[in-house]
């Protein structure tokens, strides 16, 4: 472990497959920060960072030799920064760390699509590699309840434009979110949207609600009603069955702390095992149980 020479505006969040990755500010909060299940970034204001601060951060770190192999820039949706801070922090991260073998950023629908083909093309020459996508649903009644900022379609359009400009594209959706009301939309509509977008990494959250968010508030009034560990089992087992994965391999994976079993695999190849793993878990487990909430959440 190296002792970090910068200090990171709290809380900071990186997707679990980024834990070894060094991380950068590049935002600060969430530029949508209303979807109703998320409180990561309640307590801050959205802002971006001046420049000159993300460079002396990232100077600051080679300075004293912390590693940057592979580095991931903060916080909630750090694609939405201009063009001008985005290119300079990544010009700094190839003149610093030029081993850096690739950069991670969180992106939203609407951030894709507010920037040009040739700007995205132009992050990616620059290093930025991998973009993780909260798809949540690809159902618009579930996107709406959720006011996730963005419809099925437009998840959609920015899923294919940013796979098209040379990034590899990281989607997340999350089981039980449209509650048991929207479970078969939830279903249709997510499996399509894979099937469309054929993302090159896919996982699978769990929705625990979080108090003092509004999705909290709706479950506590009875307005939405949250999936039993066998409803949640059949969604991600239905989500998969409808799923046809043609354009190239996913990197599927269900092993977030949310998840109440780890599972993944290469889909479409290891698609049947899993399937058939799932109709297991679907049999074995009584009905009206509902998941443990996790520790860490
Ligand atoms: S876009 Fe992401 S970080 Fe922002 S409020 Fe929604 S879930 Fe939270």
């Amino acid at each position: 472990m190296f002792n970090l020479p910068i200090s990171y505006e709290p809380p900071v969040y990186r997707p679990p497959s980024e834990g070894p990755s060094l991380l950068f500010q590049v935002t600060i909060g969430c530029s949508n920060n209303l979807c109703t299940y998320c409180d990561m970034y309640r307590s801050k204001s959205y802002r971006v960072r001046p420049i000159e601060e993300i460079k002396r951060d990232i100077h600051l770190c080679a300075n004293s030799l912390v590693p940057g192999d592979k580095i991931f820039l903060c916080d909630g949706d750090a694609l939405g920064a201009p063009m001008s801070v985005l290119e300079e922090t990544l010009k700094t991260i190839q003149e610093v760390y030029p081993n850096c073998r690739r950069v991670g950023i969180y992106a939203t629908a609407e951030n894709i699509l507010n920037k040009t083909e040739n700007e995205l093309k132009l992050l990616n020459k620059l290093g930025l590699g991998i973009a993780y996508l909260g798809l949540e649903s690809g159902d618009d009644k579930v996107l709406h309840m959720i006011v996730k900022g963005n419809t099925a379609a437009e998840m959609r359009e920015a899923s294919l434009k940013i796979k098209r400009c040379g990034f590899k594209l990281s989607t997340i959706a999350m089981l039980g979110v449209g509650g048991q009301k929207h479970s078969e939309n939830h279903i249709e509509g997510t499996a399509k949207l894979l099937s469309e977008t054929c993302p090159d990494f896919f996982s699978f959250l769990t929705t625990f609600s979080v108090p003092g968010t509004p999705y909290h508030t709706m479950i506590e009034r009875g307005l939405i009603k949250p999936l039993t560990s066998k409803m949640l089992f059949k969604e991600m087992h239905d989500i998969l069955e409808n799923s046809t994965f043609d354009l190239n391999p996913v990197i599927f994976r269900a092993n977030h702390v949310s998840n109440q079993h780890p599972l993944g695999g290469t889909l479409s190849r290891d698609k049947s095992a899993i399937v058939h793993q799932l109709k297991e878990w679907i049999a074995h487990t009584p009905e009206g149980v509902f998941p443990p909430r996790p520790h860490q959440m």
